[in-house]
């Protein structure tokens, strides 16, 4: 099973992900947690990728790319992945493809652009395993402390208005479009599998897990 999830910042990717990579037992590929990662430990990567992180923008293509191909690389990668964040660009969708890999769905998560600001300035994250929370709508069972391991929650550093509004911005001018660049390839491609993000966390994982049984 190879995944895509596609949808603006905040649309519920990273919580879904979550859900669907333990029901089918396949690893979760989030470029976003990966390049926190690298800026984290300070690497050369970290020290590449983290202007464009702080300002809301991309990060280039030729460095997802290779980042990405690595990861796909991997052992756990042969019986199938979910990639969370990528492709983000045209040009990385074409790498994609022109790299053969068959992917067998892209799930697209929609949710206007007012509901975003209000997910993400409540987002709180365990950076270690990747779990995000939401002050309201998914507390933690402790304040400001992870489930599965007590340690403490953290608000990323792009989770302030002024850069959601980039990142926005960056999703509608840059990634938007593969919604129709998938949606539209109707026999050859991947299922295109579109769901109203709006709703509780559980129907929408309720929704997804669904139709991915239904391939
Ligand atoms: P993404 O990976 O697409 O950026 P996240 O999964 O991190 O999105 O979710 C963004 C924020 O919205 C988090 O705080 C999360 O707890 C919350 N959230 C996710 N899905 C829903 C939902 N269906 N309804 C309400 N809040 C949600
Ligand atoms: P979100 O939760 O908002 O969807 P991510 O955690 O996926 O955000 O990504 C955080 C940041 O990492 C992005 O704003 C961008 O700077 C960078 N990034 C992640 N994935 C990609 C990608 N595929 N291409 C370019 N930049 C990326």
């Amino acid at each position: 099973m190879r995944l895509i999830f596609l949808g603006p910042p905040g649309a519920g990717k990273g919580t879904q992900a979550g859900f669907i990579c333990q029901r089918f037992g396949i690893p979760q590929i989030s470029t976003g947690d990966m390049l926190r990662a690298a800026v984290a430990a300070g690497s050369d990567l970290g020290l590449l990728v983290k202007a464009a992180m702080e300002s809301g923008g991309l990060v280039t293509d030729e460095v997802i790319i290779r980042l990405v191909q690595e990861r796909t690389d991997d052992p756990d990668c042969v019986n199938g992945y979910l990639l969370d964040g990528f492709p983000r660009t045209m040009a990385q969708a074409e790498a994609l493809d022109e790299a053969q890999v068959v992917m067998d769905a892209v799930v697209e998560i929609e949710v206007p652009d007012d509901e975003i600001v209000r997910r993400l300035s409540g987002r709180r994250s365990h950076p270690a395993s990747g779990r995000v929370y939401h002050l309201v709508n998914n507390p933690p069972k402790t304040e400001g402390l992870d489930d599965v391991t007590g340690e403490p929650l953290m608000q990323r550093d792009d989770d302030r208005e002024d850069v959601i509004r980039k990142r926005l911005e960056t999703f509608h001018a840059q990634t938007a479009v593969l919604s129709s660049y998938y949606s539209g390839q109707t026999n050859s491609g991947p299922v295109f599998i579109k769901v109203n993000g709006l709703r509780p966390i559980d129907e929408v994982k309720a929704d997804i897990v669904g139709r991915l049984e239904r391939l």
